[in-house]
């Protein structure tokens, strides 16, 4: 029986050229920070149309933020801010930027040490700077939703926070801002919406026809058009359906009122933290083995996966089941992010560090079942080799 909340206030300007209306969506009368990473903007033109976007406020800069965003860096960004009395801030570039600016936004008026935000997985926010985004890399879904995920790299630590108070007031989703991206970052943002998927969608049936048809129709969209983005990246039609799908696919809407796993992302945050590994590249390795480790659990939603899909219909439940993994696992390779851990130098010898930091971190119970023990992720990491 469906009973869910569903509340998502971000508004989305999405299209060629929309980075103008930044006028329209920023108070007039706003002190802005605006954040983002390395110096592409500066160089694809993005970064001068924020600025004409932006005319007539007093405007600030904040650049550096890492692909997992440190606290360590965005701390930096939370003094400035004070220093300079910053009222609004405005994130420009990929999820690790939306991520970091959550943050910052969370700890500017936070009193006691901003550390505790992520300690207690952001239940502990009672205000947030107002922030917008603009989305140069569609992959996370952060412009359209309240969570983030910082890193604290003295500790080894990737920790995961949300709250209602950290929605994007606005993102501007402009696909031809994309264009641009390395083909890495293509394929990666491909197999992280298309994790973010089944991480809500793979788990077992609540008779939740709506969730699960949508969630099918993402995955077939990113099938679909994920290859074609590698074959021609400046197709706008191609980067812009991958950009929406890429949003929709972690925005509360598929996952409303349903069971979610989120497993995969956990392990996958530890492989980061410690061996410094792409995100998508560790769901690539993770997804297809926890789907077989845990394969009696979620065996009804696996044979609908398969039909729907991947048509397959011929074979025993079983052999349907594994052909659906081995496609899912083609498809992350067909989109260049490789799926074992030894194509990134990891082996058997890495598995104890990777569960310990698990049991560190409380990673014990994960799953929709909460039946994903230590046990059950040694196994997985173990397939994944
Ligand atoms: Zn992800």
């Amino acid at each position: 029986m469906l009973n869910f909340d569903f509340y998502n206030p971000t508004q989305i300007l999405f299209g060629k050229g929309r980075i103008a209306d930044l006028s329209k969506v920023v108070p007039a009368d706003a002190r802005v920070l605006v954040l983002y990473g390395g110096g592409s903007i500066k160089s694809n033109g993005v970064f001068d149309e924020v600025m004409a976007g932006l005319a007539g406020r007093t405007v600030f800069e904040f650049a550096g933020i890492e692909p997992n965003p440190s606290y360590e860096t965005l701390m930096h960004a939370v003094e400035l801010v004070r220093k300079e009395k910053l009222d609004f801030l405005l994130a420009v570039g990929g999820g690790s930027v939306i991520d970091g600016t959550k943050f910052v936004a969370a700890a500017v008026n936070f009193e006691g040490d901003p550390w505790a935000i992520l300690e207690k997985r952001g239940r502990n926010i009672t205000q947030a700077l107002p922030f917008g985004s603009i989305l140069t890399l569609p992959a996370t879904g952060s412009e359209m939703n309240d969570g983030s995920v910082v890193t604290r790299k003295s500790l080894q630590a990737k920790v995961a926070f949300s709250n209602k108070l950290v929605f994007p007031k606005f993102s501007i989703l402009d696909p031809t801002k994309t264009f641009s991206l390395p083909v890495k970052q293509i394929g990666n943002g491909v197999v992280d919406a298309y994790a973010h998927v089944m991480e809500q969608y793979m788990t077992y049936p609540v008779n939740a026809p709506v969730q699960d048809r949508f969630a099918e129709g993402l995955l077939l969209t990113l099938i679909e058009e994920g290859p074609k983005a590698l074959a021609n990246p400046e197709d706008y039609d191609t980067r812009a359906n991958i950009m929406w799908c890429a949003t929709l696919a972690l925005n509360g809407l598929i996952g409303a009122g349903v069971p979610q796993d989120w497993s995969t992302h956990m392990v996958g945050h530890e492989l980061t933290a410690l061996y410094g590994l792409d995100h998508a590249q560790t769901l690539a390795i993770v997804l297809p083995s926890m789907l077989r480790v845990r394969k009696e659990g979620k065996r009804a939603k696996l044979l609908q996966y398969a039909e729907r899909v991947w048509n397959i219909t011929e074979g025993s439940e079983d052999a349907r089941i594994e052909q659906a993994i081995q496609r899912t696992q083609e498809f992350f390779e067909k989109m260049g992010v490789k799926t074992r851990l030894g194509d990134y130098k990891l082996g058997t010898q890495n598995i104890d560090a990777i569960l310990k930091h698990l049991e560190s971190h409380r990673m014990v119970t994960l799953g929709e079942q909460r039946d994903v023990t230590l046990d059950v992720s040694r196994k997985v990491l173990e397939l994944s080799l």
